[in-house]
Formats: structure tokens, sequence, C-alpha cells
């Protein structure tokens, strides 16, 4: 492989501890949502050391993201929360996968095409995206459900009035529909306490050490550290600027480095003037703007940085998502192929 000067190093302790914590919260059987390429570390990977942890139930969007998998370990199942849209049956037909059917459209492609083999639905119960609607639930005859899911919209609120009211509707789907699970929490739900447990939840994004709810940083370790490979080191002289829009001026002559990675790669623009790096425990200032695939770093308190040395970029997700008025979730899923993924336990 080509070298790459721009890595993730991905934790498989963290993924796992942060699986097992949620595991244990809930109480119950505990999934994990891979979708997005498993929000953007490699859902391959995360698979592969979460069913050794002991996961068994995962969860991608679309057939494209199942095949994409391979062949899946032992004991593994599979299910597409997008359901079997009109152009899916191909993909479904050879697919271990279930779907997560969520319309009744989708009722009846499933039933049509594939009769009894298992699948799984999705309920609305006030969310309002995807899911048959309760008026629907006594059409669901003939159909092998696996699992009954619903999504909560609000778990990341403690407090909203809606997650008592999903709550209610879900057990009131759950008295109509025969299935072998009942499936409500997402990560933020599994932190909502044992009535949205039913029997699987499907965290994600904690498990990727991302807050689901305010105030729960520190109970999740961090999964992602980035680092980026010096493409230069100089002097910006006193009284000069650096970078786009000339924002930063040296006060004295600076050392500087010049990092491989950019807003291109998913290192937002917005840490401008407000994110690190760090060399040997030492935090270490970004200057001037974050360009497309280069950021630029005051050394001064770094030593003899040179050409070809790794720097570490300070990446706490959730620091990360504040700071730029995003979400966790969005700094996970924009972190780009230009990355070498590197694992370690
Ligand atoms: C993505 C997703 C999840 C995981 O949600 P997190 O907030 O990342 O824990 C669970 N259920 C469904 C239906 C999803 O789409």
């Amino acid at each position: 492989m080509v070298h790459r000067p721009l890595r993730l190093r991905l934790s498989a302790t963290a993924l796992a501890d942060n699986w097992r914590y949620l595991a244990r919260t809930g109480g119950v059987e505990t999934g994990a949502a891979i979708k997005a390429d498993g929000y953007g570390l490699g859902a391959r990977e995360v698979m592969d050391v979460l069913a050794k942890a002991g996961a068994r139930d995962f969860f991608v969007s679309t057939w494209d993201e199942a095949a994409a998998l391979g062949e899946l370990p032992e004991g593994v199942r599979l299910a597409v929360l997008h359901g079997l849209g009109p152009d899916d049956g191909q993909a479904a037909n050879p697919s271990p996968a279930r779907p997560v059917l969520c319309s009744m459209a989708q009722v009846r492609r499933w039933r049509a095409a594939f009769g009894e083999r298992p699948c799984d639905v999705m309920v609305d119960t006030g969310m309002h995206r995807l899911g048959v609607g309760a008026e629907d639930l006594g059409e669901l005859d003939g159909l092998a459900i696996d699992t009954l899911h619903s999504h909560l919209a609000c778990a990341d609120e403690p407090d909203h009035p809606l997650n008592a009211a999903q709550l209610e509707r879900f057990r009131a789907a759950k008295e109509r529909v025969a299935a072998q699970r009942y499936s409500l929490a997402n990560s933020a739900g599994i932190l909502l306490g044992p009535d949205f447990a039913f029997d699987l939840t499907r965290p994600g994004i904690a498990l990727y050490g991302g807050a689901p709810a305010p105030g729960s940083d520190a109970l999740f370790a961090p999964v992602v550290s980035m680092e980026a490979q010096v493409v230069q080191r100089r002097i910006l002289p006193a009284g000069e600027a650096i970078g786009y829009g000339a924002t930063f001026s040296a006060e004295r002559d600076l050392p500087v480095a010049i990092l491989n990675a950019g807003y291109a790669d998913g290192y937002p623009r917005n840490m401008s003037g407000a994110g690190h790096a760090k060399w040997a425990g030492t935090l270490l200032p970004l200057v001037g703007r974050v360009s497309m695939d280069l950021v630029a770093v005051d050394i001064s308190r770094a030593g003899d940085v040179r050409e070809g040395d790794w720097l570490g970029l300070d990446f706490d997700i959730n620091a990360v998502a504040r700071q730029c008025g995003i979400i966790s979730y969005e700094v996970l899923t924009g972190l780009n192929g230009r990355f070498e993924r590197v694992w370690s336990a």
C-alpha cells in the first residue's frame, strides 16, 4: 500500500469496554449500530471486535452496507434498517440479513417475495420518520417477526415528554404484535433506564466514544485518536501572517509545522484558532485557518519537530463537536478515506 501521511488510531479495548458498559447498563441483549461504515471507523473491524466481546446483533442502513461486510462471524445476526425498497430484492435474496420493514408497502413487498422468511419490523411511536403506524399493526399477519423495533426521537433529552409517550405507545404495540424480541433503545435510550431496554438494545454513538446525552462524556472511553505527518517545518517571520485570510500573525519569529490534515479529511474548519496538536504530551496551538488538506501548528514548545515526524491532533470528538456547533455523529462520519485506520488492542 502507498504510504498515507494521515492516521486514525482506533482502540479495540475502548470500543469493547464501551459495549460492555452499555450491555451492563441495559441489562439485556446488546447489539451495535455499524451503519455509515461503523460511524466512519470501519464497519467490518468494529463488527469483529464487538462480536468477540459478545455482541450478536448488528445494524446497517442498506443492503449495500450489508454486502460490504462479507461473511458474518459465527453466530452473528445482521439487520438492514432501511428495510426492503423497490430495488432491493436482488440484494436481499442471497443475504443472511433481515430487513427492518418500515412501511406497509415494504411489508407487502417482503411478504410477496420472501413469504415467511424472518424479518424485523419498525413501528412508528412518534418520531414520524420511518415505521409502520399504529393503525396498521393489525395487518402484519403472515410475517415471521424476529424483532419489533421502534426508535426514540428525544432520548438525548431525558426530560422530554415524548420519551414517556413513545414508551407507552411501544408497550401498546408489543401487546398487539407477536415477535421474538422487542427493541426500543439507542445509546441515549439505554441511559434512560431499564424500562426502555426491552429485550435488545441498539447502541451506536456511545460505542465509539460519543456522549449520547449532555453530561455523559465521562461514561465512555475515547476510541479514536488522530495523527498527521509534518509536510514542512518553517519559521514564520515576526510580523508575517500564515494561511488563508492571513488571520494569524507572528509577534516574533515563530517555528511552525505544516501538517497533512484538513477539513476535507474531516478535521473541521471551525477548529481554526481552537484546535491543538500534541507532541510528547505537550499541547501545541493551531495557528491560522484550517485548510482543505493542511493545518499549521505553533511548535515553539516542541523542540526539533521535523519533516516526516508524526504529531497527534487533539481530537476529543465531544469537545470538537461542541466547538464546531455540530454533533459527535457528524465528527465521526466526516472522517474520510484518506486516513489509514490502525487498530490496536
Ligand atoms: C443509528 C440508529 C441507532 C443507533 O443510534 P445511536 O444514537 O448512535 O446510539 C439505533 N437505532 C436505529 C433505528 C438507528 O437508526
